[in-house]
C-alpha cells in the first residue's frame, strides 16, 4: 500500500469532511489536514479526528461468528457464507422471495447501496428491502420531489450560505451534529447576514442564533403556516415569481390564511412579535435560504412541515434563485447517494422509481434480466423490521444497528430475536449483531475505495489508505460471494464484481438517464476534481460516456464533459413543466398528544462526541470521555416537581417501555418537553420511548414527539 497521504473523506455523517490520512508506526494511519477540500477546509470535528481508532484490532470484528449452542464463536469464511446462503435459500424454498428480507445503511457506499438493491432484486427476488436513511431525511425527501420534482439534500453549494441574508435553520444542531459547516454561518453573521434557529431547546446551534424560536415539539408545520400567513397579510409575497415559477398557489395561500398568528401562537408557544420579526428578518434581504434537518422531518407529518416551509420559500421568490432556497441537512455519510441507489424499498438506480415500466426496463437492461423478474416496491424501514418474524423469516443486514436506532426499539429488538435466520454485516459486534446466527466483519472507511454523496449533491471518491487485517472481506466481496451461492454462475453473470470502481461504472450505465444521473461522473474526474456535483450526465462524443471509456473529461475530442450541477432550479424545476409546487397544507398534532397519564414530551436528538446509534464512537475511549452515556435533559421547574437534583437517575416512561438515566438540569428547554440523546443501548435507551407512527407519504417514524411522564426514581 503506499506509504504516503491519502486523501480521503470522514466515515461519519452528511458533511463528508476531507481528510488526509498518513501511516502510523502502529500500522494504522493518523488523520491530518486537507485544507484542498472546501466544505471542511482542514476543520473536523472529534469524531472524524478519532475514527482511525474504530480500527484497531481490540475494537473491531476480526473473524466471521456462527451461532453454536446459542453462543457466536469463530468460524471459516467459507463456513459462515455458506451458513447464510443456507439460511437464505430455506426461507426462500419454504416461504418465498419475500419472506428474506434486507436491510442497508445510509454509511454503505454507493457502490454497496447499488449492489445491495441488484442482490436484492434479482438474487434473492425479494421486494422486501430497505435502509435505515427511511429514519433520517425521507419526510424532506418525499416533500422536495413532490415541490420541486427532484430531492438533493441542498440545491446549492454549501459556500453559497454567507452569501446570502437571513438563513431560518429548523430543527438542526449541527454545532454539535457537524461543527465543521457552523462556520459558513458564522460568516454569514460576519457579512451582515441573519441566522434564525427554531428548536425547542436551547442547542449550542441557537446560541449563535440572532433570533431564536422555541416551538412544542411537533409544531414546526403550523409555524410556518403562520409565517406564510403574515408574509401574505403584510404583502410580502412576491407575485411575479409565484406567477412565473409556481403552482398551486391559491389553495396554499387559503390554508395558511387559516392560521392566523394568534392561533399559531396558542399550538407552538411563538409569540405573535417573534413570528413577525421573523418575517421581517427572513422578507428584507434580497436572498434568504431555509434549512431543514431531522427535527421538522421527524413527524407522522413531516412530509407536510417540510412542505410548509418550501410554500414559505416559494410565496417570498426563494427558491431557484442564486443565493436562495430551500435546503435539507441530510444526516449519513452517504444518506444521499444511499437513497438514489437502489436500496431504498420503492427505489431503482438513478432515483429511479420502481413502479415506472421505462424505469424498470432501463435498470433491467443494464442488469441483463427481465424486467418482468423485478419485484415491485416492498415495505418501509419500519414496517419491514414490524414484520420480521412473521411475513419476513430472514433478513440480511448491512451497516445498520436497529436494536439502538429504531423506534420503538425493545419491540423492534423482540421481532429481530423471532427471525429464523438473520445474518449481519459490520465492522463491530454491535447490539443488533449480536442477536445474528451469523457474523460477517468487514472492511471500513480507510481499508477501501469507494464514493459517496454529501449533503450538497457532491459525488467524492473514498480511497483505501491501508490494508484491511486478515479476517475481514468488504461487503462487496460478500454480495460476490453470496450471489455465486444463491446464484451459481448465472448470477455471477450479472454483475456483483468485487472492484469498486467496476461496481461504479455499472452503476453509471444504470443512473444514466436518471434523475440522479451519474454517467458523466468517473473515479479519474472524482479524484482530480475534489467531487462532482449530480446530475451529471455524459458527454457523447466526449469520451466519458458511461461504460468504462477513456473517462477524462473531453478525451481525444474538444468537446468539454458535463461539469456537474452545483446549483439545481436556476431555469425550471425538475417537473413536467418547469414550475414548483405548492403544498395545500395545515396543522395537525402529532400522534400522541400528551395526557394526564403522560403529560410531558419527549424529543430525542444527538451529542457531538457520538454518532448514530453509537456502534462505532461508543467505542472510542476520548469520545466515551466526552459523552459517557445517556441523559434526560429537563426543566428545573419539571425538575423541582420530581424533586430531582443534577445527576440524580429519573425514568422516562412512554406508552412503549421505560428508559432511565441521570437528570441534566438546564433552562435552555421548555418547561413542557424532555429531551435525550438516542446513541445507547440498555436502560438509558430512548428509542424504547419514541413512536413508531409513520408520516403516510415518506413512512418516517415520528422520532421527534411522544407523550411521557417523567419520574424520579428511588435509590
Ligand atoms: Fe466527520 Fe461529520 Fe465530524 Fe466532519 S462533521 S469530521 S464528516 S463526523
Amino acid at each position: 500500500m503506499p506509504n504516503s497521504v491519502t486523501p480521503t473523506h470522514c466515515p461519519y455523517c452528511a458533511l463528508q469532511c476531507g481528510m488526509n490520512l498518513t501511516p502510523s508506526q502502529d500500522g494504522g494511519v493518523t488523520v491530518v489536514e486537507r485544507p484542498d477540500f472546501p466544505v471542511n477546509k482542514g476543520a473536523l470535528c472529534g469524531k472524524g479526528r478519532t475514527a482511525p481508532a474504530v480500527l484497531a484490532s481490540g475494537v473491531r470484528l476480526s473473524s466471521p461468528l456462527v451461532r453454536s449452542g446459542g453462543t457466536l464463536v469463530p468460524a471459516t469464511w467459507e463456513e459462515a457464507l455458506d451458513r447464510v446462503a443456507e439460511g437464505l435459500t430455506r426461507t426462500r424454498t419454504e416461504h418465498g422471495p419475500d419472506a428474506c428480507g434486507v436491510f442497508g445503511g445510509g454509511g454503505l457506499t454507493n457502490e454497496k447501496a447499488y449492489s445491495l438493491g441488484k442482490f436484492a432484486r434479482i438474487v434473492l427476488g425479494t421486494s422486501q428491502i430497505d435502509y435505515n436513511g427511511r429514519f433520517c431525511m425521507s419526510s424532506a425527501a418525499a416533500a422536495g420531489m413532490k415541490a420541486f420534482g427532484l430531492d438533493r439534500g441542498l440545491p446549492f453549494p454549501l459556500e453559497d450560505i454567507p452569501r446570502t441574508g437571513c438563513v431560518i435553520l429548523v430543527g438542526s444542531n449541527l454545532a454539535e451534529t457537524m461543527p465543521p459547516s457552523l462556520r459558513f454561518f458564522n460568516e454569514l453573521k460576519e457579512n451582515g447576514g441573519t441566522l434564525i434557529v427554531i428548536d425547542p431547546r436551547r442547542t449550542k446551534t441557537a446560541e449563535q442564533a440572532d433570533l431564536h424560536l422555541m416551538p412544542r415539539p411537533g409544531t414546526d408545520l403550523a409555524l410556518a403556516l403562520g409565517l406564510l400567513h403574515l408574509v401574505v397579510a403584510e404583502g410580502r409575497v412576491d407575485e411575479e415569481y409565484v406567477r412565473e415559477r409556481t403552482a398551486g398557489w391559491e389553495d396554499a395561500r387559503a390554508a395558511a390564511m387559516a392560521h392566523w398568528p394568534e392561533y399559531v401562537e396558542r399550538i407552538t408557544g411563538v409569540s405573535v412579535p417573534q413570528l413577525r420579526e421573523t418575517v421581517r428578518l427572513f422578507c428584507e434581504p434580497e436572498h434568504a435560504m431555509v434549512l431543514t434537518a431531522r427535527g421538522p422531518e421527524q413527524q407522522a407529518k413531516g412530509t407536510d412541515t417540510v412542505g410548509a416551509w418550501i410554500n414559505l420559500c416559494l410565496a417570498t421568490g426563494r427558491a431557484g434563485r442564486p443565493l436562495s432556497g430551500y435546503g435539507c441537512l441530510t444526516g449519513q455519510g452517504n444518506g444521499q447517494g444511499g437513497r438514489e441507489h437502489g436500496q431504498k424499498a420503492d427505489q431503482l438506480p438513478g432515483y429511479r422509481k420502481l413502479d415506472d415500466p421505462e424505469a424498470r426496463r432501463h435498470v433491467a437492461e443494464v442488469w441483463g434480466v427481465d424486467p418482468d423478474s423485478l419485484p415491485g416496491p416492498g415495505r418501509s424501514a419500519y414496517e419491514l423490521l414490524d414484520a420480521l418474524g412473521t411475513d419476513i423469516r430472514s433478513l440480511l443486514l448491512m451497516g445498520s444497528n436497529p436494536v439502538v436506532s429504531a423506534p420503538r426499539a425493545a419491540h423492534i429488538e423482540e421481532r429481530i430475536k423471532s427471525l429464523d435466520f438473520l445474518a449481519v454485516c459490520d465492522v463491530v459486534l454491535s447490539e443488533t449483531a449480536a442477536l445474528a446466527d451469523v457474523v460477517l466483519p468487514v472492511t471500513q472507511w480507510a481499508e477501501e475505495t469507494g464514493t459517496t454523496t454529501n449533503l450538497e449533491g457532491r459525488v467524492l471518491l473514498r480511497r483505501r489508505a491501508i490494508t484491511p487485517p486478515d479476517g475481514v472481506r468488504s461487503d462487496l466481496e460478500v454480495m460476490h460471494e453470496l450471489a455465486a451461492r444463491l446464484g451459481g454462475e448465472r448470477a455471477l453473470e450479472k454483475g456483483f464484481p468485487t472492484d469498486p470502481e467496476e461496481v461504479f461504472e455499472e452503476l453509471r450505465r444504470a443512473s444514466a438517464g436518471g434523475a440522479a444521473d451519474y454517467s458523466g461522473i468517473t473515479y479519474h474526474r472524482l479524484a482530480e476534481e475534489n467531487g462532482v456535483f449530480w446530475p451529471c450526465p455524459a458527454v457523447p462524443g466526449t469520451g466519458n460516456a458511461a461504460g468504462g471509456e477513456d473517462d477524462s473529461p473531453a478525451a481525444g475530442t474538444d468537446r468539454p464533459a458535463h461539469p456537474g450541477t452545483p446549483r439545481l432550479f436556476l431555469d425550471r424545476f425538475a417537473t413536467p413543466d418547469g414550475r414548483a409546487r405548492f403544498a395545500p397544507v395545515s396543522y395537525r398534532a402529532i400522534a400522541e398528544e400528551p395526557d394526564d397519564e403522560y403529560p410531558v414530551l419527549l424529543t430525542t436528538g444527538r451529542v457531538v462526541a457520538q454518532y448514530q446509534s453509537g456502534a462505532q464512537t461508543r467505542r472510542v475511549d476520548e469520545l466515551n470521555a466526552a459523552a459517557p452515556g445517556p441523559f434526560v435533559e429537563l426543566h428545573p421547574r419539571l425538575a423541582a416537581r420530581l424533586g430531582a437534583a443534577e445527576g440524580d437517575p429519573v425514568a422516562v416512561v412512554s406508552r412503549r417501555g421505560r428508559a432511565v438515566a441521570p437528570a441534566r438540569i438546564t433552562t435552555g428547554i421548555r418547561p413542557d418537553t424532555v429531551f435525550m440523546p438516542f446513541h445507547w443501548p440498555g436502560e438509558g435507551r430512548a428509542n424504547t420511548l419514541t413512536n413508531p407512527a409513520l408520516d403516510p407519504t415518506s413512512r418516517m417514524p415520528e422520532f421527534k414527539a411522544c407523550a411521557v411522564r417523567v419520574e424520579a426514581v428511588k435509590s
